[in-house]
C-alpha cells in the first residue's frame, strides 16, 4: 500500500480482509527447517516495506500474535523480529546476486520417521574422491536435500484425470503399423505390422485398436528373430519397449529374455521384433501391470520363462 504525503510516498503493508493469517501450523508435519523460516520471512517482508518505526512494530506485535496462534514459540518469533526490527528497508530492498552452485538435489519424499539418509550420503562422498575423475567432478558439486510432500489422503483418494471406456475410439482400425517419420527408422524396422500375430505356440495376438511406434500404454510381443520364440512385456512410455531391450541384449551378461537375444540372435542387427496388441485406454499403471499378467499367464510365452 502506497501513502502519499506531501511530495514523498511511504510504503505500508495492507492485506486483504479476507486473509486469515493462517499460516502452517508449528506441529505440523513439514520438515522443521521449513516452519522456522516462516517467522523469518514474515518479519523480513514487513521490515522491507514498512519504513515508519511506528508502523512496523505494530505489525510486528500483530504478527507474533497471529504465529503464536498457529503453535509457534515464542522465542522463535521474537529472534525473527529481532534481526530486522532496526534494519533499513532500502537494504532489504537491494537486489543482492548470489553466486550460482553447482547442485545435486537428493529428493525424498517428507517423512519425519526415516532415518537420516543424507548424512550418510554426505559422509560417503569422499568415498569418491578416490577415483581421480570423481573427485573432478565432485569437487564443483554441492549435494542438497529437498524432500517432497508425500501425498496427503485428498491427494489419494482424488484424481486429476477421468477414466472412461467412451474414450476407446470406435472408428480406427484394429491394427498395427509402422508411424513412417523419418527420424524413427529404427524403430519401425522392429515393428511387426498387421491385424494378427501368431505366436511360436500357435497362439493368436489382436490388437485392440490402431498401434504404432508412438503408442503408450501397450502390452506388446516380442519375437526373437534367432529362433522364434515370444515374450509378453508391457509399457507406458512410447519407444520404450525397444530401446531398453535393443540396449538391454546387446549387453553381454543380459539376464532372461535380454540374454537369450543377445545369445540365439547374436551377429543379426536386429535381434527381436514387436508387435504390440493391447493399449490401455485408461492409461493406468496398475492396469496394464494386471492386464500384463493376465496374457503372460494366458499365452505362457517361452522367453518369459526364461
Ligand atoms: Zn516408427
Ligand atoms: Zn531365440
Amino acid at each position: 500500500m502506497v501513502i502519499k504525503e506531501g511530495q514523498t510516498i511511504k510504503t505500508d503493508l495492507y492485506s486483504k480482509p479476507t486473509d486469515a493469517k493462517r499460516y502452517v501450523h508449528f506441529r505440523s508435519a513439514h520438515p522443521s527447517h521449513t516452519k522456522r523460516n516462516i517467522p523469518y520471512n514474515l518479519a523480513r517482508c514487513i521490515a522491507m516495506i514498512v519504513e515508519n518505526p511506528q508502523m512496523r512494530t505494530k505489525h510486528f506485535q500483530e504478527l507474533a500474535k497471529n504465529l503464536g496462534e498457529c503453535g509457534y514459540p515464542k522465542r522463535l518469533v521474537q529472534d525473527s523480529i529481532a534481526k530486522f526490527q532496526n534494519i533499513d528497508s532500502n537494504e532489504l530492498r537491494t537486489l543482492k546476486t548470489r553466486q550460482k552452485k553447482d547442485l545435486i538435489v537428493f529428493v525424498t519424499d517428507y517423512n519425519p520417521n526415516n532415518p537420516n539418509f543424507i548424512e550418510t550420503i554426505k559422509k560417503s562422498i569422499p568415498m569418491l574422491n578416490g577415483s581421480d575423475k570423481m573427485m573432478k567432478v565432485m569437487s564443483q558439486k554441492t549435494l542438497i536435500h529437498s524432500q517432497r510432500q508425500p501425498k496427503n489422503l485428498k491427494l489419494l483418494l482424488t484424481k486429476s484425470n477421468f477414466e472412461s471406456s467412451q474414450s476407446i475410439p470406435q472408428n480406427k482400425p484394429k491394427i498395427v503399423a509402422k508411424c513412417g517419420k523419418v527420424r524413427c527408422k529404427k524403430l519401425c524396422n522392429m515393428l511387426i505390422e498387421g491385424d494378427s500375430f501368431k505366436m511360436s505356440n500357435g497362439k493368436i495376438l489382436c490388437p485392440n485398436t490402431l498401434l504404432d511406434c508412438d503408442s503408450k500404454f501397450v502390452i506388446y510381443c516380442l519375437k526373437c528373430e534367432g529362433c522364434g520364440e515370444n515374450y509378453i512385456g508391457s509399457t507406458e512410455r512410447q519407444n520404450d519397449t525397444h530401446r531398453s531391450f535393443t540396449e538391454n541384449c546387446n549387453k553381454e551378461g543380459a539376464l532372461g529374455a535380454n540374454k537369450h537375444f543377445f545369445e540365439c540372435a547374436n551377429g543379426l542387427e536386429v535381434k527381436f521384433k514387436v508387435f504390440p496388441f493391447k493399449h490401455i485406454f485408461s492409461r493406468s499403471e496398475k492396469i496394464l501391470r494386471i492386464e500384463e499378467e493376465k496374457y503372460i499367464k494366458k499365452f505362457n510365452p517361452k522367453l518369459n520363462r526364461l
